[in-house]
């Protein structure tokens, strides 16, 4: 990291763009496009000003006179500081010490925008690229992207590319997909009275054990669904799987009333192949077979869908991007696909083949308190950024 990238670093770790307030977007966005400029990248703003305010997104552009454009998508949104009197480093000032940068968003996601930019600025003093780039840096990320990276690349930009790398994510594995959500919610019946006479009321947390003692059986049912893609390393299984975790519990109100009511949620998780209608449809007759088991009045609502995405990892762009990583990081890292969900989809949902990598190793609290990213991460990241654009064919 040359003083020119911490600086950068620096400028915008400095400002506070939590996407809560999102007050220095556009001051935010005014420093990365004049870093940019500077490393000789074209540099386009497009804002959708949703409700009247800014939320600029910048795409840098190099052209390299090739025939495939290659994505690289990253955010300047981050999550607030939280408690900042429980950070021995101050969240909004850049803090290097040792081999550690640290600062609320050095890892998640600015260090990873410095990572994508230094890499174009070399590549342009080497003229070296053998395909065009297009950096995507948005806000929004933090809450959904509907105002970043779905603005890019579904609304009036309608930016496009031949590949896709999100460079928001760790350095452990490439990850080349993510698990769908399937949520809701079920409601146990009972009747609500005087806690003196249990015998004439139908209390809705009683029901509620037996019910779900057999939905849990559904933990099963869902651990036996495999992917064709892996699951990251450390996982309990080899291939990504299904889940399903009982995540909310709401009934009663005072410890004299019997509760009439019992609220449970539930958060199920997809493998890429499957499609959140369908294994709605397998739950819910899994729920009616637990109702009739049971004799328990209740009723089932979904809230959440959506779907997982996966990469085809014998793609021709996938397998140059696994020999750039290995190349560039010394060894064989594993393509896997997330337990959570990432920004892959908005690229893959319009057939751009997708891969994630980045800065943000487990250990960095991103999210979290005294957030750091690693030196060598970062010029690990660059260094297969620069590779991939080097040897591409
Ligand atoms: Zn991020």
């Amino acid at each position: 990291m040359d003083k020119w990238e911490e600086n950068f670093l620096r400028d915008i770790v400095e400002l506070d763009t939590n996407s809560e307030q999102k007050k220095n977007y556009v001051e935010c966005s005014k420093i990365i496009g004049k870093y940019c400029e500077e490393a000789g990248l074209r540099v386009d703003v497009f804002d959708g000003k949703p409700g009247g305010i800014s939320q600029p997104n910048i795409v840098a552009t190099l052209n390299a006179g090739a025939k495939q454009t290659l994505l690289l998508c990253v955010h300047y949104d981050v999550v607030p500081a939280g408690d900042v009197a429980a950070w021995k480093k101050p969240p909004f000032k850049l803090t290097v010490e040792g081999d550690k940068v640290y600062g609320r968003g050095a890892a998640d996601n600015k260090g990873n925008i410095v990572a994508a930019v230094s890499a174009a600025r070399d590549l342009i003093k080497k003229r070296s690229s053998k395909v065009n780039w297009k950096i995507l840096i948005s806000p929004n990320e933090e809450i959904g992207g509907e105002w970043g990276i779905e603005y890019l690349m579904n609304g009036p930009p309608k930016i496009r590319g031949d590949f896709a790398i999100v460079v928001d994510s760790g350095p452990a594995y490439v990850s080349i997909g993510a698990s769908g959500i399937l949520a809701g919610t079920i409601t146990v019946h009972g009747t609500q009275g005087h806690a003196g006479y249990p015998f004439a009321f139908n209390n809705a947390i009683h029901l509620s054990i037996p019910l779900l003692n057999v939905m849990l059986d559904y933990v099963d049912v869902r651990g036996k669904v495999e992917s064709k893609l892996l699951a990251p390393p450390g996982s309990p299984h080899k291939n990504l799987w299904g889940r399903f975790s009982l995540t909310v519990y709401n009934a009663g109100t005072k410890t004299n009333i019997i509760p009439g009511k019992a609220e449970i949620s539930f958060d199920c998780r997809l493998i890429p192949e499957e499609k959140p209608d369908d294994v709605a449809r397998n739950l819910e007759q899994f729920f009616e077979k637990a109702k009739e088991e049971t004799g328990v009045d209740a009723s089932l609502e979904f809230m959440t869908k959506a779907n997982g995405w996966g990469s085809d990892p014998n793609n021709k762009y996938m397998k140059a991007f696994a020999v750039a990583v290995r190349e560039a990081v010394g060894e064989d890292v594993p393509m896997a696909a997330d337990l959570g969900g990432n920004d892959g989809h908005y690229f893959t949902s319009l057939g751009i083949p997708t891969a994630c990598f980045g800065t943000i190793a487990d250990d960095t609290r991103f999210h979290g308190i005294d957030e750091f990213m690693r030196i060598a991460d970062y010029e690990k990241v660059k260094k297969v950024l620069t590779y991939f654009a080097e040897k591409w064919k």
